[in-house]
């Protein structure tokens, strides 16, 4: 398969160069030039198969050409060593619950599948473009830098270094990246996330660094991030299917920020998979919310809010979906909104709305929604149609934000085993100033 860029300036290239890149040249994202549907026969079959084997299918419509199979097989079984199971909340509405994996978000999976799909290609091409060692660079406000460091963990070839900010990451999330050791770094910067993510960004484009060490990032920008999170669309459908609703009346609802996790979904619903609608939910941050009644996308700087995730003021990912309904940049930008606008619909919800949700969900069904989650169930609530049947996801496990759920909610959540050992770790970290030469010095001596 060859991917080309969503700024169509860029050669095409293939899936190891798109994958080891994650950016193309002309700073755009890469899309596969092709996006087959998966046969009949497998939709038919799906909700009596498990996730794991979904999921490979799935991996092997889109990954197929480039990947042998065993080994692809072998990365898809790797990677998803969890369930994604989907919980009845309320009559009609259901909780995919993504939060099942190593760090308790949906992130996990992206990661994990990335981390192996690099390893993949250093073994089979080790003096090719990946030159046998590669170093990944992620900046990150707490979800991110957790499951990347995770999915990478112990991956043979592959070091990671983690950036966060001093004093700016809950506690629970900073012992998720900072008490792994192995090939993980976790770097403490002295600054806040911008400085983070500014230093990351002068690594990349600093010519004599890239001579000295091979860098990639791990964001949703990174085609191998985003499109296994495809997989759990496709469970969702299944087990849905298995409880006797029709395809017909599903509407997926994805509590979104960079838009990558609601961006795999329709690369899945583009294979064929039979979703009515989606719904795409946003917090303070509401610039696509803005584009889908407006069709104007201005971009802007990103508020704090609650469901902190999803802090972003210019979605990386909004490139991909343009793309997607642009029938090859045929269409005008009148016509991709109107495309886009009769399958995407939107929804927006202040910290204050967020937390009367959590508390209203909490009483009514007992059921404990994280912030993120709160966005998703509100946006069903109010845009679910009769006959419809509505899923949202809960992309992380409420106890990754404990100190938030439970002053809303008056709880005192239990903290999953897992969170738990990782608490018990010994914090190791490098500290750093936000001075890209202090950061360029030490990297230049790994
Ligand atoms: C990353 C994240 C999101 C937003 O996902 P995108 O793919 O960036 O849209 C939502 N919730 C949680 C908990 C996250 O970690």
């Amino acid at each position: 398969m060859k991917y080309y860029s969503t700024n169509g300036k860029a050669p095409l290239a293939d899936l190891q160069k798109a994958v080891v890149k994650g950016l193309a040249e002309d700073r755009g994202l890469y899309m596969p030039e092709e996006i087959y549907k998966l046969p009949q026969a497998f939709f038919d079959d799906m909700k009596g198969m498990s996730f794991q084997d979904i999921a490979y299918n799935v991996a092997s419509n889109f990954f197929g050409e480039d990947v042998d199979e065993d080994a692809l097989q072998d990365l898809v079984f790797d990677t998803l060593s969890f369930d994604c199971p989907i919980v009845k909340v309320e009559e009609n509405i259901y909780s995919l619950e993504l939060f099942h994996g190593p760090t308790l978000a949906f992130k996990d999976v992206g990661a994990r599948f990335m981390a192996r799909l690099l390893q993949y290609f250093l073994r089979v091409a080790p003096s090719g473009a990946v030159g046998g060692s590669v170093n990944v660079l992620v900046a990150t406000s707490g979800d991110t830098g957790s499951a990347v460091a995770n999915g990478f963990l112990g991956v043979e070839g592959i070091h990671v270094y983690v950036l966060y900010p001093k004093g700016k990451v809950s506690p629970i999330q900073e012992c998720q990246f900072t008490t792994l050791g192995k090939n993980i770094t976790a770097i403490e910067v002295d600054g806040v996330f911008d400085d983070c993510q500014a230093l990351v960004k002068s690594a990349f484009m600093d010519e004599e660094l890239n001579k000295h060490m091979m860098l990639t990032s791990a964001n949703s920008i990174n085609v191998a991030r985003f499109l296994p999170q495809a997989f759990y669309y496709f469970n969702a459908v299944a087990r849905l299917a298995a409880l006797g609703y029709q395809p017909s009346d599903i509407v997926m609802c994805v509590p979104s920020g960079n838009f990558g996790n609601i961006c795999a979904a329709l690369f899945g619903h583009q294979m064929g998979l039979p979703i009515h609608r989606f719904i795409a939910a946003n917090n303070a941050n509401d610039v696509f919310y803005e584009y889908l009644q407006t069709g104007q996308y201005n971009p802007r700087p990103s508020v704090q809010t609650l469901a902190n995730a999803m802090d972003v003021g210019d979605p990386s990912n909004f490139a991909r979906i343009l793309n997607l309904y642009s029938g090859n940049g045929s269409l005008s930008p009148a016509e991709t909104h109107q495309r886009i606008t009769s399958l995407i619909s939107g929804a927006t919800y202040s910290d204050e709305q967020i937390a009367d949700t959590m508390r209203q969900c909490y009483k009514e069904t007992g059921y404990i929604l994280d912030p993120h989650g709160a966005c998703g169930y509100q946006a069903l609530k109010d845009n679910l149609r009769p006959g419809e049947v509505g899923v949202f996801c809960e992309t992380a496990h409420p106890a990754k934000f404990k100190e938030k759920v439970d002053s809303i909610l008056g709880t005192d959540i239990e903290i999953p085993d897992r969170l738990a050992a990782f608490m018990k770790g010994q914090k190791q970290s490098v500290a750093m100033s936000k001075d890209f030469k202090n950061f360029k010095e030490y990297l230049m001596k790994q």
